[in-house]
């Protein structure tokens, strides 16, 4: 059947429906479909497949994330009446300490309702860990099996288009066809590879490498050098955009983004002194370090994610630049089920009523790219470093509606806000006036400082 032939192809009453992967974007897409098919009076069956079990420490268990859950996110959770159990999240994230190298300051929480969570995706990383804990993405799966759909522990090894729909073939249980088949595989090759055979104009996300490590220090440590702040660096490293210790437990996870980080871009990050300052005296991190991968990240949008009777969602389509992935996984698992239900499951529907929330991910990303462009100037100057610290410095004495250049801070590492919005506000004249007068002002303040 040509695939961009117009025919009207709907669910109904009995139809089949497969969603490849169980991470946030498959069970958000579960979790909608089958809302929205129960209020359409549509009786489904939904099948999620995942090999993994996200009950398992290590790399068995693990969907290798920062695992920071914005609060966008958290308010679109309870805005379906879903609270994140308190055995999930490891941390409540009340502020970030920004590292520069000649200073910090601690940015708290614009507002008391504006948290954010930190989570392992598994179960935690190799090593101790606190067994009490629980998985998040086995609790998004949870929800879905609350609400009906059958998960199997189960890979997708080969899918084809026939008569009656797709045809998917498993590792353990066999063949069975779906009226529709959705793709949440991330940004894993093989699972790519399987939707490129029955969606052939799809044109996969462009990716570069980060790295995470799980660094073990114990409860008392990690509350006494990390406590609920996320702690973030604009130092001067080649390669490193963004780098993030995160408090989790017994844990801190590390993260650098940026472009293709290596491990020589690793040590350099950990040999920095400022790195080296928010630990305790001779740490010997790498000892410490239970779990470290260099995992892919979506840099750039897929195109066509979608055909008749097939959709890919979350990483495997759009994603948000750098931050906010389980945000995105989220609008497009929506946006995705509402097509189906509401509209119908032809490569028709999904570019009519799909394609615009990834095109308003992919073109926010754009203006992303140009702010991630700006830091990458401000982390090579030091003028404008010391402009930075001086304004936050004096706005975090004010109430928060005075904090311009903190909220802006505040909601790039978030990623809770679009770029475009936080692209804006730093256009504004007054803002602008403000930071030149900081620039001047922190060079007097070096100068000063010197002369002492
Ligand atoms: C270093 C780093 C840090 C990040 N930090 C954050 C953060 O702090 N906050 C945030 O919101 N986002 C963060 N992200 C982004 C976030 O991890 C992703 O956007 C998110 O995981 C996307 O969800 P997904 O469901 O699309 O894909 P995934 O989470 O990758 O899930 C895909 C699933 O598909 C399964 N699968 C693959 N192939 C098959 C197959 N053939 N058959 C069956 N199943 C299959 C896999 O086992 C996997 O469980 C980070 C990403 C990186 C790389």
């Amino acid at each position: 059947m040509p695939l961009n032939q117009n025919i009207k192809l709907k669910l109904k009453d009995g139809s089949t429906v497969a969603v490849v992967g169980g991470g946030p974007a498959g069970s958000f897409f579960t979790w909608f479909i089958l809302r929205y098919a129960q209020e359409s009076g549509i009786k489904i069956h939904v099948d999620v497949f995942e090999p993994k079990n996200f009950n398992s420490t290590g790399p068995a268990g693990c969907n290798k994330c920062g695992g920071i859950v914005s609060e966008s996110l958290i308010q679109m959770l309870s805005g379906e009446g879903i609270k994140v159990p308190p055995k999930v999240i490891r941390r409540g994230i009340d502020s970030y300490t920004l590292h520069l190298e000649h200073g910090k300051v601690v940015i708290e929480k614009p507002k008391p309702e504006q948290g954010i969570a930190s989570i392992f995706r598994g179960l935690g990383p190799r090593g101790p860990i606190d067994s009490a804990q629980l998985s998040f993405d086995n609790f998004l799966l949870d929800l879905c099996r609350e609400k009906g759909a059958m998960v199997r522990t189960d890979t997708i090894v080969k899918a084809l288009r026939v008569e009656e729909g797709i045809k998917l073939s498993t590792s353990l249980s066999g063949d069975k066809v779906f009226d529709l088949v959705v793709g949440a595989v991330g940004l894993n090759a093989k699972g790519i590879e399987i939707f490129n055979s029955i969606c052939p104009s799809y044109f996969p996300p462009s990716v570069t490498k980060t790295h995470i490590a799980e660094i073990f220090l114990g409860r008392e440590v990690v509350d006494q050098y990390f406590g609920n702040s996320m702690h973030v660096f604009l130092l001067n490293l080649p390669n490193v955009k963004f780098g993030a210790l995160i408090p989790k437990g017994n844990y801190v996870t590390m993260v650098l983004l940026g472009k293709n980080i290596t491990r020589e871009v690793v040590a350099g990050f950990l040999s920095s002194e400022t790195v080296k300052s928010c630990f305790p005296p001779d740490t010997n991190i790498s000892e410490i370090t239970h779990c470290k991968c260099y995992p892919a990240i979506n840099v750039g949008e897929a195109k066509s994610a979608f055909a008749n009777r097939v959709v890919l969602i979350g990483d495997s389509a759009s994603s948000k630049l750098y931050k906010n992935g389980l945000g995105a996984a989220w609008l497009t698992g929506q946006a995705a089920a509402k097509t189906a239900i509401f509209h119908g499951i032809s490569q028709r529907d999904f570019q009519k009523w799909y394609q615009p929330v990834c095109t308003t991910l992919d073109n926010d990303n754009d203006i992303g790219k140009i702010i991630f462009n700006i830091t990458s100037i401000m982390q090579k100057s030091s003028i404008l470093k010391n402009g930075l610290l001086a304004m936050v410095v004096q706005e975090q004495k004010e109430p928060s509606h005075k904090r311009p250049m903190s909220s802006l801070l505040w909601d790039t590492f978030t990623g809770s806000n679009p770029y475009t919005s936080i692209f804006k506000r730093s256009l504004n004249p007054v803002f602008m006036v403000k930071f030149l007068w900081n620039i001047v002002k922190g060079q007097l303040i070096k100068k000063s400082r010197i002369q002492k």
